[in-house]
Parts: C-alpha cells; structure tokens; sequence
C-alpha cells in the first residue's frame, strides 16, 4: 500500500481516523480476520473524497459496519476497509399527520435505534432486539428475526453510489429479500435510513423487546464469539436441524465448532482462524448435503483473503 494514499486519506478524515495494518479481529464478532492494509473510520461528509482517492490510487475498498455478518480470511485485506460505525451514528424523529419516522444514520447500532424507538413509544422495530449490526449492514442483509424484518419497516435510504454521489432510493428499489438486497451487487454504501413506525405503548414494547432478549440468551450461544446463524434458513427446513440431524452437534474443526446449545451457529470456541471456520462452514456444507439432500447456503459473508484452498464461497 502507497504510503501517499495513507497520507492523502488522513488529510481527509483524520490522523486518528486511519489505521494501517489493522487486525479484523478488532472488527468482527467472530473475533477473527487477519490485517486490513488501511481501515478508515469515515464520517459521511468525507466519504465521497475516501471513494475518489482510492479510485485515483486503483485500490479496492471493502466496507464494513459491526461485522457481526462478517468472516474475514487470516490473510487479511488488500486495500482500504471503510467502516462505517461511531462517526456515522445519528437518530432522529418526524411526525407528520400521525405518521411516524425515525431516521438513522448507517453507523448506528440497530439494538440503539430499537431501543430509541421504544423510548419514545415507537413499535414496529422490537424484532431488532439483540441483532448486534449496524442499520446500514441489517439493510444490506435485510436483517430480520422473531416474525419481523427490515424490509416491513424501511421507508427508503440514501446510498453513496460507486462515483461519489449520494442517491434516495426507496425500499421497494433494493430488492429486499430474505438476507439479501442489491445494495452489495450495486456497490452502494448506504449512509441513512428511513424507517416508518407506529406509535404504540411503551411498556407493552419493551416488554416484547425483553422477552426476545430472553429468549435470545435461552436459545444462543452469545458467550462464544460468533456471527449469529451460519446459514440460511433452507425453505421447508431449518438449519439448526438438519445439522443435528446429521450428527454435527459439537462438530470441531480446530477452535471452530458447531454449537451444542444452537446447531446452527458455528462458534469460535477459542483461537479459533478463519481457516477453521471457513473449512467447518465447509465440512457441515458437505454432509449436510450428503445426510438429507440440502444444499445449505452460508449467510454469513466471506471477505480477504484466504489461506485454504476451498475456493469461492459465500
Ligand atoms: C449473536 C448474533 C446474533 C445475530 N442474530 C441475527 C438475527 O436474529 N437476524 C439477522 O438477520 N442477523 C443476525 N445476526 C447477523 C448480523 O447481526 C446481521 O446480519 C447484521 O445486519 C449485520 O450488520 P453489520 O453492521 O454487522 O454488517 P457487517 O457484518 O459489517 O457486514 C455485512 C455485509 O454488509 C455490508 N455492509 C455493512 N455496512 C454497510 C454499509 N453501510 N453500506 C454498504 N454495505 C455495508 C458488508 O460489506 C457485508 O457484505 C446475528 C449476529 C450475531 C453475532
């Protein structure tokens, strides 16, 4: 990496702002990844100079938000991470004739926005309760669980397009699906979010926001480091069962492990690389497939690069 590109990035978003070498570790909730060539902490304003620079240098940029959907290879990644986190966090309130809007920027912590919205008697966001990513990475996943998702509540967003220009684009514009959008495909980094939500009772929301807390704690491994459901929900089944059914429960590859408490998420049960990770995700794939005839498909998304010799995967 051209020290000039790392000296032009810090003259636009700050000294402090731009890490070289970088561990991903830092950065996921796998709490694995090898180093980022440069990671910039960029505030929305500075974003279109950040763009700019590592076109004018012919460097890749990855983005990321709380990685908490995010395997990164031990080899690390070549170019510049653009994290959007701290700098871009902002949560606001409209009304108009009744009808309610909460307004985030993409940095934000979607449990922050959820509990902000309940706060102010707010509901249609409780299904976000302990999903640790940002707004601007539950859009991109179309983030959902417990009988709600992202796409019953977005209203529109702005999006930073490949050359720079900030776009609004409403939702049925970003091909919401089930854990996907075309925000990735398109290269579009989104900066904010508009949400539309109902006012309700704000007892009655918290309530139903710490029974799905509870009901989290019962049911997920959340004291090992991981990336919440490995792989998606195949139609007509549940991946969590099919695992089990195939007798992976506890399953290990190096620190890497099937959960005993929840199959369906594979663990980081300690030192753990993302080589484990990658070959269990891997290994589960294969005899899943070879047990009940599913293909399982990963949801959590792979980045960097990659020591194994697995190939394109996720
Ligand atoms: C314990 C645990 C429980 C979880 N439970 C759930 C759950 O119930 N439901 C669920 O849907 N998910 C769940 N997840 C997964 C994860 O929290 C969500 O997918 C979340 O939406 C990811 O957001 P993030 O900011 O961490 O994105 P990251 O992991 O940082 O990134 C995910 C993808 O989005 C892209 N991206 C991130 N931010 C932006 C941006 N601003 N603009 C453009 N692209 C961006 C990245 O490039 C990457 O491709 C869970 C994870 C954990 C660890």
């Amino acid at each position: 990496m051209e020290q000039r590109l790392v000296e032009e990035l810090r003259a636009i978003v700050g000294e402090d702002s731009v890490r070289q070498m970088e561990p991903m570790s830092r950065h996921t909730t796998f709490r694995v990844g090898g180093p980022a060539d440069v990671l910039v902490l960029s505030q929305r304003n500075t974003l279109p100079d950040v763009l700019r620079l590592c076109r004018q240098h012919d460097v890749p940029y990855y983005v990321v938000g709380n990685g908490s959907n995010l395997l990164v290879g031990d080899g690390g990644i070549r170019g510049v991470v653009i994290k959007i986190a701290k700098a871009m966090e902002e949560l606001r309130l409209s009304e108009e004739g009744g009808r309610y809007e909460l307004v985030a920027g993409a940095g934000t912590l979607l449990s922050k926005a959820a509990n902000f919205a309940a706060a102010n008697g707010l509901c249609g966001m409780e299904f976000a309760a302990g999903i640790p990513g940002s707004v601007g990475g539950a859009i991109v996943m179309n983030a959902g669980a417990y009988g709600g998702e992202i796409a019953d509540i977005l209203s529109r967003v702005t999006v930073l397009t490949p050359d720079g220009k900030e776009r609004e684009l409403a939702a049925e514009e970003l091909a919401l699906g089930y854990r996907t959008s075309c925000i990735a495909a398109r290269g579009y980094i989104v900066l904010e979010a508009v949400f539309h939500l109902a006012s309700g009772d704000p007892e009655e929301i918290r309530k139903r926001m710490g029974e799905i807390r509870e009901q989290r704690i019962a049911k997920q491994p959340l004291e090992y480091p991981s990336a919440g459901s490995t792989f998606k929900r195949p139609e007509g089944y549940f991946a969590g069962k099919l695992i089990q059914d195939a007798g992976l429960r506890g399953y290990r590859v190096g620190g890497a492990q099937v959960s005993e408490k929840h199959c369906g998420f594979v663990i980081n049960c300690g030192g753990a690389s993302a080589a484990d990770i990658r070959k269990l995700i891997s290994e589960v794939t294969d005899k899943v497939w070879e047990q009940s005839g599913v293909r399982l498909e990963p949801e959590v998304k792979m980045a960097g690069e990659f020591e194994d010799t697995l190939g394109g995967m996720g």
